[in-house]
């Protein structure tokens, strides 16, 4: 069996690895194909195509380079299905929730299609006598993405639209675990008439993630997945001199106040919790509830609602599931794991999610939606990123314990409350120690044209992904001052203004 191989200045290179990694369908447990994890010496290939492309992309005009995403939007949205049907077989997640992960990476392609707008830079006339001062924001050169399994599609697309519409060239390292989806987007920009070598993806794992880290010609890295690799990912490339921007890992909680609409609170935590089977960055992890009577009626309504849920295969049934399977059998036994571990250290099981098993898919990696009560912080499943569903009830008395229980937190990615109170929102969105909060809102993902990003050790470096900060990652600036004497005539002053 052939291995996938990478996408370099155009077209697809077989894989000359000798190291390979095998790509399942979670569904059933099958291996579909085997990913070639890159050599150095591939991963340089794909970095010197991007280096020579560089020269003439950086001076392609921005509308022009605009008018090619323009055109890429119109191939995502005229592939949709293909592409979803791509991400729910490697990754699991249903249909739906497929091609919501494409209409959120499009969407930070439509805000890169504004690039002539955010490449104006700034003007000031007459700093001194004849003399302008303008600052142009100039691209960094080559840049390298990396990113995890669970948006194989809109993570890569949080990264390399913006990075291109500013006028960078682009190595894209995806997941191992679902590596198709990077290159079918590398083959549609190509389509687009994006020049060749100016977005390039090489598949593999730590040996070409590290070329990328180290190699000069590499100005600035994009990271997403875990908090440990991404802190490495961190220090390791800001020593070999480049910006970094390296989002991690996240336990993300809601407060549910006593006046919060009670049906509402059970419908966002359904869908926030047990949504792409709990493998969502921004998955509300930890309901915290004020007060028992608040938390016995949502074990209550959420124990009612578990038990409608279907689960089963992202593509394939005539009805769409409500979630799928994990990534990987591993990553199952980590879940069930931490499952055991709730139950050790004495929190109580309401719905238990082992032992599941999906008829007709018995090899799938399925493990079944999980619900505890009485979660106490200090307990390793309230402190450690379980990355799948399962949801801890924490019971305290006032706002303030949930509010410390939040910034005491090691992660600040996502955070959320529920409540009719005007002044209590108020006062959370100002005083918890995350980056990203909802007010009644469960997952509080900003749109394209802000910017993404946590706090704490879930985001390392000081800018956040696409909207304003995107620009600003991608770019760097330079300021000229520029004397134009009037009608430069003979005997002018070609001395700086002096200070006053
Ligand atoms: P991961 O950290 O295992 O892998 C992410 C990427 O790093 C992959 O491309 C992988 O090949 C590479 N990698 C893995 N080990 C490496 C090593 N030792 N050295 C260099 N590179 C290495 O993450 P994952 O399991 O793919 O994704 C899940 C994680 O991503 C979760 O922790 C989740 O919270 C996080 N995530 C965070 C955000 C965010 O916005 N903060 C968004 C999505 C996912």
């Amino acid at each position: 069996m052939t291995a996938l191989g990478n996408f370099i200045n155009g077209q697809i290179a077989p894989s000359e690895s000798s190291r390979v990694a095998p790509v399942f369908n979670p569904a059933t447990g099958a291996e579909q194909f085997r990913v070639g994890l890159s050599s150095a010496t591939e991963t340089l290939t794909a970095v010197a195509n991007a280096e020579a492309a560089f020269l003439t992309w950086s001076k392609v005009t921005p509308l022009n380079r605009a008018r090619i995403l323009f055109k890429f939007k119109e191939l995502v949205e005229s592939n949709a299905d293909e592409l979803a049907t791509l991400i729910s077989s490697e990754h699991g997640k249903v249909f739906s929730d497929a091609k919501g992960e494409l209409t959120r990476g499009l969407e930070v392609v439509e805000f890169a299609c504004g690039i002539p707008h955010l490449l104006k830079g700034e003007h000031s006339l007459n700093v001194g006598r004849d003399v302008d001062s303008y600052s142009l924001m100039m691209p960094m050169g080559v840049c390298a993405g990396i990113s995890p399994f669970n948006f194989p599609a809109m993570v890569p697309m949080w990264m390399f639209p913006v990075a291109i519409a500013c006028g960078n060239t682009f190595v894209m390292k995806p997941s191992e675990k679902n590596p198709s989806t990077s290159i079918r987007l590398a083959q549609l920009l190509t389509e687009a008439g994006l020049p060749d070598g100016v977005f390039n993806v090489v598949n593999g794992d730590k040996e070409s993630v590290d070329v990328l880290l180290k190699d000069p010609r590499i100005q600035a890295v994009s990271f997403v997945g875990s908090t440990p690799i991404a802190e490495y990912i961190y220090a390791t490339a800001c020593k070999n001199g480049k910006r970094v921007q390296a989002l991690g890992g996240a336990k993300n909680h809601m407060v549910v106040m006593p006046d919060a609409d009670p049906a509402q609170v059970v419908s966002s935590l359904m869908g926030a919790a047990y949504g792409s089977a709990g493998e969502r960055c921004m998955a509300i992890s930890v309901a915290i509830c004020i007060g028992d009577a608040v938390a016995d009626k949502l074990i209550d309504n959420l124990e009612k609602e578990i038990s409608k849920m279907r689960i089963g295969p992202g593509i394939g049934l005539d009805i769409e599931p409500h979630m799928g399977p994990l990534i990987t059998r591993q990553h199952a036994n980590k879940v069930l794991e931490y499952i055991n571990q709730g139950v050790n250290e004495g929190a109580k099981l309401v719905v238990d999610g082992r032992n599941f098993v999906v008829t007709g898919s018995e090899n799938g990696y399925f493990v079944g939606p999980t619900l505890f009560d009485d979660v106490k912080p200090g307990m390793r499943i309230h402190q450690e990123e379980i990355f799948g569903p399962v949801l801890s009830v924490v019971r305290v008395d006032t706002y303030d314990d949930a509010l410390a229980i939040i910034n005491e937190h090691e992660f600040g990615n996502g955070t959320a409350i529920f409540t009719r109170d005007g002044d209590t929102a108020r006062q959370f969105a100002e005083q918890a120690q995350v980056g990203m909060i909802g007010i009644n809102v469960p997952i509080p993902v900003p749109m394209a044209f802000h910017s993404f990003g946590g706090w704490k050790r879930s985001l390392f470096g000081p800018l956040h992904m696409h909207g304003p900060d995107g620009v600003r990652f991608y770019t760097r600036m330079k300021t000229v001052t520029a004397r134009w004497p009037t009608g430069l005539r003979a005997g002018a002053d070609f001395s700086m203004p002096t200070m006053k």
